[in-house]
């Protein structure tokens, strides 16, 4: 990964490398080790947190609310999503006031719309600018929203200030750089890849067993989980969010984010997982 932080298109910068939570704070007896992970993330640098009022039903953005206690809130870069059903004028705004109750702020940096449901676009859209004006969010997104669903977010008033759509992305899933990368990079929106670590492989099994995976990870002296990684941020105009309640493989992925995949490297996984030449519907889990 060359640059650490990402231009959004509103101007407000963003971190490529932050903390996923789902299932963090699901079970009690983690607290303590999944606290300390997020702790230990922030503490080496890492300011972008990634939740949604979905995980655990708001257990993981408390989980968070906990953790950041006693840092300094400007310095983060907290994210939550909204359930479709809620994205409307009827249920927002007290979603939002949930969030950041769960969250201990006053604020978020980035609200998305979880993934596209019944209430129009339009709908949708006016709400988050009516946050954006209230000084309640800093910016907000989409999530699973494939090529067409942004062609018709930015066919809506307003629609075009959506600054990111984040989308399942890893080296074993490559859809998305069929069509939506290049037109997500055409309108300046990044791509925040959720999964990028196939959940650990489970998404994929051959992934790490790979020994294209394994060769690269022995050059640079790294595991292949860390190369999942590195892959998913060779490309510029990409976020990404591994989630670990362990402390010691955040730190890990931290370390992932500053390596430099060769041409050669990134050539080497391409042809072992290439990305289809054909289009494929979005991917989710
Ligand atoms: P990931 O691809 O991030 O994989 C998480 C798994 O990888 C966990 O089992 C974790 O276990 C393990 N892991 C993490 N780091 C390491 C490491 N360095 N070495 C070994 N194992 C590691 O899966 P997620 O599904 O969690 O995706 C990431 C985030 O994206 C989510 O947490 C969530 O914030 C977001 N997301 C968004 C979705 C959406 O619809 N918008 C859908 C899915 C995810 P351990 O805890 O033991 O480290």
């Amino acid at each position: 990964m060359n640059k650490k932080e990402i231009k959004l298109s509103n101007g407000m910068e963003m971190p490529r490398l932050g903390m996923g939570t789902w299932f963090l704070g699901e079970n009690r007896s983690k607290d303590a080790e999944e606290t300390a992970a997020l702790r230990a993330g922030i503490d080496a640098g890492i300011r972008l947190i990634d939740t949604a009022e979905m995980y655990g039903d708001g257990r993981s953005e408390q989980l968070i609310g906990r953790a950041i206690q006693g840092y300094d809130r400007s310095r983060l870069f907290l994210v939550s999503k909204v359930y479709p059903h809620n994205a409307g004028r009827r249920k927002i705004f007290k979603s939002l006031q949930q969030t950041l109750k769960n969250l201990q702020t006053d604020y978020l940096d980035l609200y998305l719309l979880h993934w596209r449901g019944g209430i129009p676009l339009e709908e949708t859209v006016e709400c988050m600018e009516q946050l954006v004006k209230e000084g309640k969010i800093r910016s907000w997104g989409v999530s699973n929203f494939d090529t067409d669903d942004m062609k018709e977010l930015f066919s809506v008033p307003n629609g075009n200030h959506c600054v990111v759509n984040q989308v399942l992305y890893h080296l074993g899933s490559r859809g998305v750089e069929f069509d939506l990368l290049p037109w997500l990079k055409e309108h300046n929106v990044p791509l925040m890849a959720y999964c990028p670590l196939a959940q650990a492989g489970d998404l994929q099994k051959d992934l790490l067993q790979s020994s294209a995976v394994k060769e690269v990870a022995r050059i640079h002296g790294i595991t292949p989980m860390q190369v999942l990684l590195a892959f998913v941020l060779y490309k510029e105009n990409v976020i990404a969010i591994p989630r670990s309640g362990k402390a010691e493989h955040v730190l890990q992925n931290l370390e992932a984010g500053k390596v430099h995949l060769t041409v050669e490297e990134y050539a080497r996984l391409d042809a072992a997982f290439p990305a289809p030449r054909k289009k494929i519907y979005l991917d989710i889990v």
